[in-house]
């Protein structure tokens, strides 16, 4: 069968290519992939930074965004409903992952479809078990390859508000910085929760201000207002997610932050440099201001049920909004194209 796939480590080695056919053991169901999202971290394994291949094996079945149509009934499903996913597998050895929650895994031993010793969605057929899978309303559709990138957003928010909950705050100005998918996600989901959301990135406007603004959400250029000046003009924020994969912007997000506020970090940068901060605003200002900066990868059982809710309840409200979010689709002989898209999400149409 077709299936992207790549030898990690090796940069520029991801390739449309045959893939040996999963059979579906007796305790998993077969799937057809309809779409797979790309994401930076794909472009991290084809870049030869990041992923691991299965045990013995050299290739890696790339793809960790999935919505595909069940391909026969069984374990609950009916022959052609919609699911999507999970991405992480437990460790088996650690009390996280026995609770059911590998996205808090202690030991770092987890596994992860199409990123860590598990291949990925990107194919014709996938088997998976059905504990794993996710359904999607009928009425989402195609769109349910959000759930995966929304499911990283739930989590994120469900962490901060659990964090700012320790203590009496208030849960009115979001900013989400950075407008790929996770930070348009996001943004999208705390309008749903309510939260008066501005949304900044370094370029001047363009479509994607357009599709937050539509949302109600304010975007803001940070070229023409840095930080700072953001902080300043706002009165400072009770959340700031941190979708840019910066480490520098990562650590000035506890200057952005108002009393009691959570900053939740989501990008991820490898990079080896310094990174610095003003003293006072460690010293001094996250102290007597409550302040808290926190880490999130992956998402829980939970957040993907939050995430397909989401999803659901934001196509009802903007829905030119939630259609145009995937900006390209193309077949995965096309690969190159969705992994050089700069809008939202790209995907690769597999049904
Ligand atoms: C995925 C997560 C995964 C993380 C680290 C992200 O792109 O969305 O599910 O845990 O990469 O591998």
């Amino acid at each position: 069968m077709l299936a992207l796939l790549t030898t990690p480590g090796e940069a520029g080695s991801a390739g449309a290519g045959e893939a040996p056919e999963p059979r579906a053991g007796g305790d998993e169901v077969l799937l057809r992939p309809l779409e797979v999202g790309v994401c930076g971290t794909d472009r991290e394994i084809a870049d030869g930074h990041f992923g691991a291949a299965p045990e013995g094996e050299e290739r890696l079945v790339l793809g960790h965004e999935l919505v595909a149509e069940v391909a026969a009934d069984g374990h609950g499903f009916a022959r052609g409903e919609l699911v999507a996913a999970t991405v992480r597998r437990s460790c088996e050895r650690c009390a996280a992952c026995a609770a059911g929650a590998p996205d808090a895994c202690l030991t770092g031993a987890y596994r992860e479809r199409g990123i860590t010793r598990l291949h990925g969605f990107a194919s014709e057929l996938v088997a998976e078990r059905p504990e794993h899978l996710v359904r999607v309303p009928p009425a989402l559709g195609r769109l349910g390859v959000l759930a995966e990138p929304g499911s990283v957003c739930a989590r994120a928010i469900r962490h901060a508000r659990a964090i700012g909950g320790r203590q009496p705050w208030s849960e009115e100005r979001a900013l989400v910085l950075g407008t790929g998918a996770i930070g348009v996600l996001a943004a999208l989901f705390l309008r749903l929760d309510g939260f008066e959301v501005w949304a900044a990135a370094r370029s001047a406007g363009g479509e994607k201000a357009a599709l937050l603004e539509a949302t109600g959400a304010r975007y803001v250029s940070t070229d023409a207002s840095p930080l700072p000046a953001l902080a300043h003009e706002s009165g400072g924020f009770d959340v700031v997610v941190e979708a840019t994969g910066d480490a520098q912007v990562m650590l000035d997000t506890l200057a952005l932050l108002r009393r009691n506020g959570v900053a939740c970090l989501l990008g991820l940068d490898g990079e080896a440099r310094d990174v610095s901060i003003d003293g006072r605003v460690l010293g001094v200002d996250t102290v007597v201001g409550n302040r808290a900066l926190a880490g999130s990868v992956n998402a829980h059982r939970v957040d993907w049920d939050a995430a397909v809710a989401h999803l659901d309840r934001a196509r009802r409200r903007w829905p030119e909004v939630v259609e145009a979010l995937v900006g390209l689709r193309v077949p995965v002989d096309r690969f190159a194209e969705a992994f050089a898209f700069r809008g939202v999400k790209a995907t690769l149409t597999f049904g």
